[in-house]
Parts: C-alpha cells; structure tokens; sequence
C-alpha cells in the first residue's frame, strides 16, 4: 500500500496502518482508534494537500491533529499545538 492508498482508506472512514513503510494516518487513529480519527472534512483537506504537494497546509493539519489527541491523553489541559515545526520534509 503506497501513501495515497492509504489516505484514500482513510478519507472512506478507514485507518489502516502502513505496514510497507510502517507508517501511521497523519491522526494516528490506526494505531489509536476512531476516537482520534479527524472528520471528514479536514481527511479530505489533507489528502488534497497532499496530492497538490501542499506541504505547508499538511503540516498545519497534522499539528491539528496532534493538538486533538493530546486533548483525549490529557483532557484537563488546554492543549496548544500552533505553529508547530513539524520535522522539515522528514518524511521524504
Ligand atoms: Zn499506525
């Protein structure tokens, strides 16, 4: 499964981990459950970031994302993730 398969099966509702290069859904819901899956409408922002080769716009979900599952780890705190430098082109 290549990175667009797997946005594609998460965009239908369906997080599956990346076993070929071990790699999670930019919400991690394939490894943390659909309570931290993104809605719909910002899986399909991402995938279409990803597919314009937005990367700008896919680091901002991603620090998205990751505010939101920290709110579900630790819900008493008012969780922050903004501007959040998330490691230059690491995935290339
Ligand atoms: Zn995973």
């Amino acid at each position: 499964m290549n990175c667009e398969e797997q946005l594609r099966l998460w965009v239908s509702g369906e997080p599956m981990h990346n076993d070929e290069g071990d790699e999670c859904t930019p919400d991690l819901a394939c490894c943390r459950g659909k309570k931290v899956m993104a809605p719909e409408s910002e899986r399909q922002a991402f995938l279409d970031a990803y597919l314009a080769g937005d990367r700008p716009t896919c680091k901002t979900l991603i620090s998205k994302f990751l505010t939101a599952i920290l709110s579900v780890d630790f819900p008493d705190l008012d969780i922050q993730v903004n501007g959040f430098e998330w490691g230059k082109d690491a995935d290339q």
